[in-house]
């Protein structure tokens, strides 16, 4: 086992590694420290020639409440691992710079991994939240599991990694944005955008028995189906979609910044808090 202040890495079955978010008394919110320790974990998982298929899970309650807003850690403190640059600038430039190496780049990076990964998902996934779910390529998820993104109250379009019409359908995606509703584990499974659900009490068997299903078979079989099947969703214009609902992003950011004096619309935690 190899452990990290904010996540741990182990194997526990032939052929499976797994990853765990480790930060359970804040519902796993994720300041930049656990993003780069969890990218750092995603690299030894992915280099270790014992594994077949990762499995991305957390402790507590709570899979996610999504990135921690408080955190105020220099980005050029930690490993960076893409090409984006000039964080400390002024205006748009740094903020969107350190929005595409955090978020959206981390999340196409893992999304991109080599080999099979699954969500293992417990509680409430919360706007960045699902931006550690959907790049995984398989979720199992417990019963009382939802899923929300309610960041349209702050302003903007959407939490960073912008693929919802790809995993939750245009009809229902929209639905989310519009209403920031959490849905329900059993829509989610109606809608398509989870594998499995099971009882809470199952989760971790359940999802370690598909880990290790999969990890019976030869790694490149593997990996050049999960490639052929990204390839289709990138045909799909995937990447190009993202790219461009992340600069819209950025509008609703600069829009914030001209109008509120910060990034986001301040009133948005009222909303959120009056409709919970
Ligand atoms: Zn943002």
């Amino acid at each position: 086992m190899t452990e990290w202040e904010r996540v741990r890495f182990d194997k526990p079955a032939p052929g499976v590694g797994r990853i765990t978010l480790t930060r359970a008394e804040a519902a796993n919110a994720q300041d930049y420290l656990m993003i780069s320790q969890l990218n750092e974990a995603f690299d030894v998982a992915a280099r270790d020639t014992d594994v077949r298929c990762i499995v991305l899970a957390a402790d507590g309650k709570h899979f996610s409440s999504g990135h921690d807003l408080r955190d105020e850690t220099d980005i050029e403190d930690l490993p960076i691992v893409g090409t984006q640059c000039h964080f400390g600038a002024e205006g748009a430039e740094g903020y969107m710079a350190k929005e595409a190496e955090l978020y959206v780049g981390m999340c196409w990076r893992w999304r991109n991994i080599p080999k099979p990964t699954i969500a293992q998902v417990q509680g409430k996934v919360i706007a960045g939240g699902l931006m550690l779910v959907w790049p995984m390529d398989l979720i199992v998820c417990s019963e009382e599991a939802t899923f929300a993104d309610p960041v349209v109250a702050f302003g903007v379009n959407g939490h960073e990694y912008f693929t919802h019409p790809y995993e939750a359908g245009a009809r229902l995606a929209k639905e989310m944005l519009f209403t920031g509703r959490a849905i329900t584990a059993e829509e989610a499974l109606r809608h398509g955008m989870v594998n499995k659900v099971v009882p809470l009490d199952e989760l971790e068997e359940a999802t370690l028995a598909m880990a290790a299903h999969i990890a019976k078979r030869p790694m490149f079989g593997l990996t050049l189906a999960k490639q052929s099947v990204n390839n289709s969703l990138d045909a799909m214009g995937m990447y190009t979609a993202i790219q461009s609902a992340f600069g819209l992003h950025h509008v609703g950011h600069n829009h914030n910044q001209r109008v509120h004096g910060s990034l986001v619309d301040p009133a948005g935690v009222q909303t959120i808090r009056d409709e919970a």
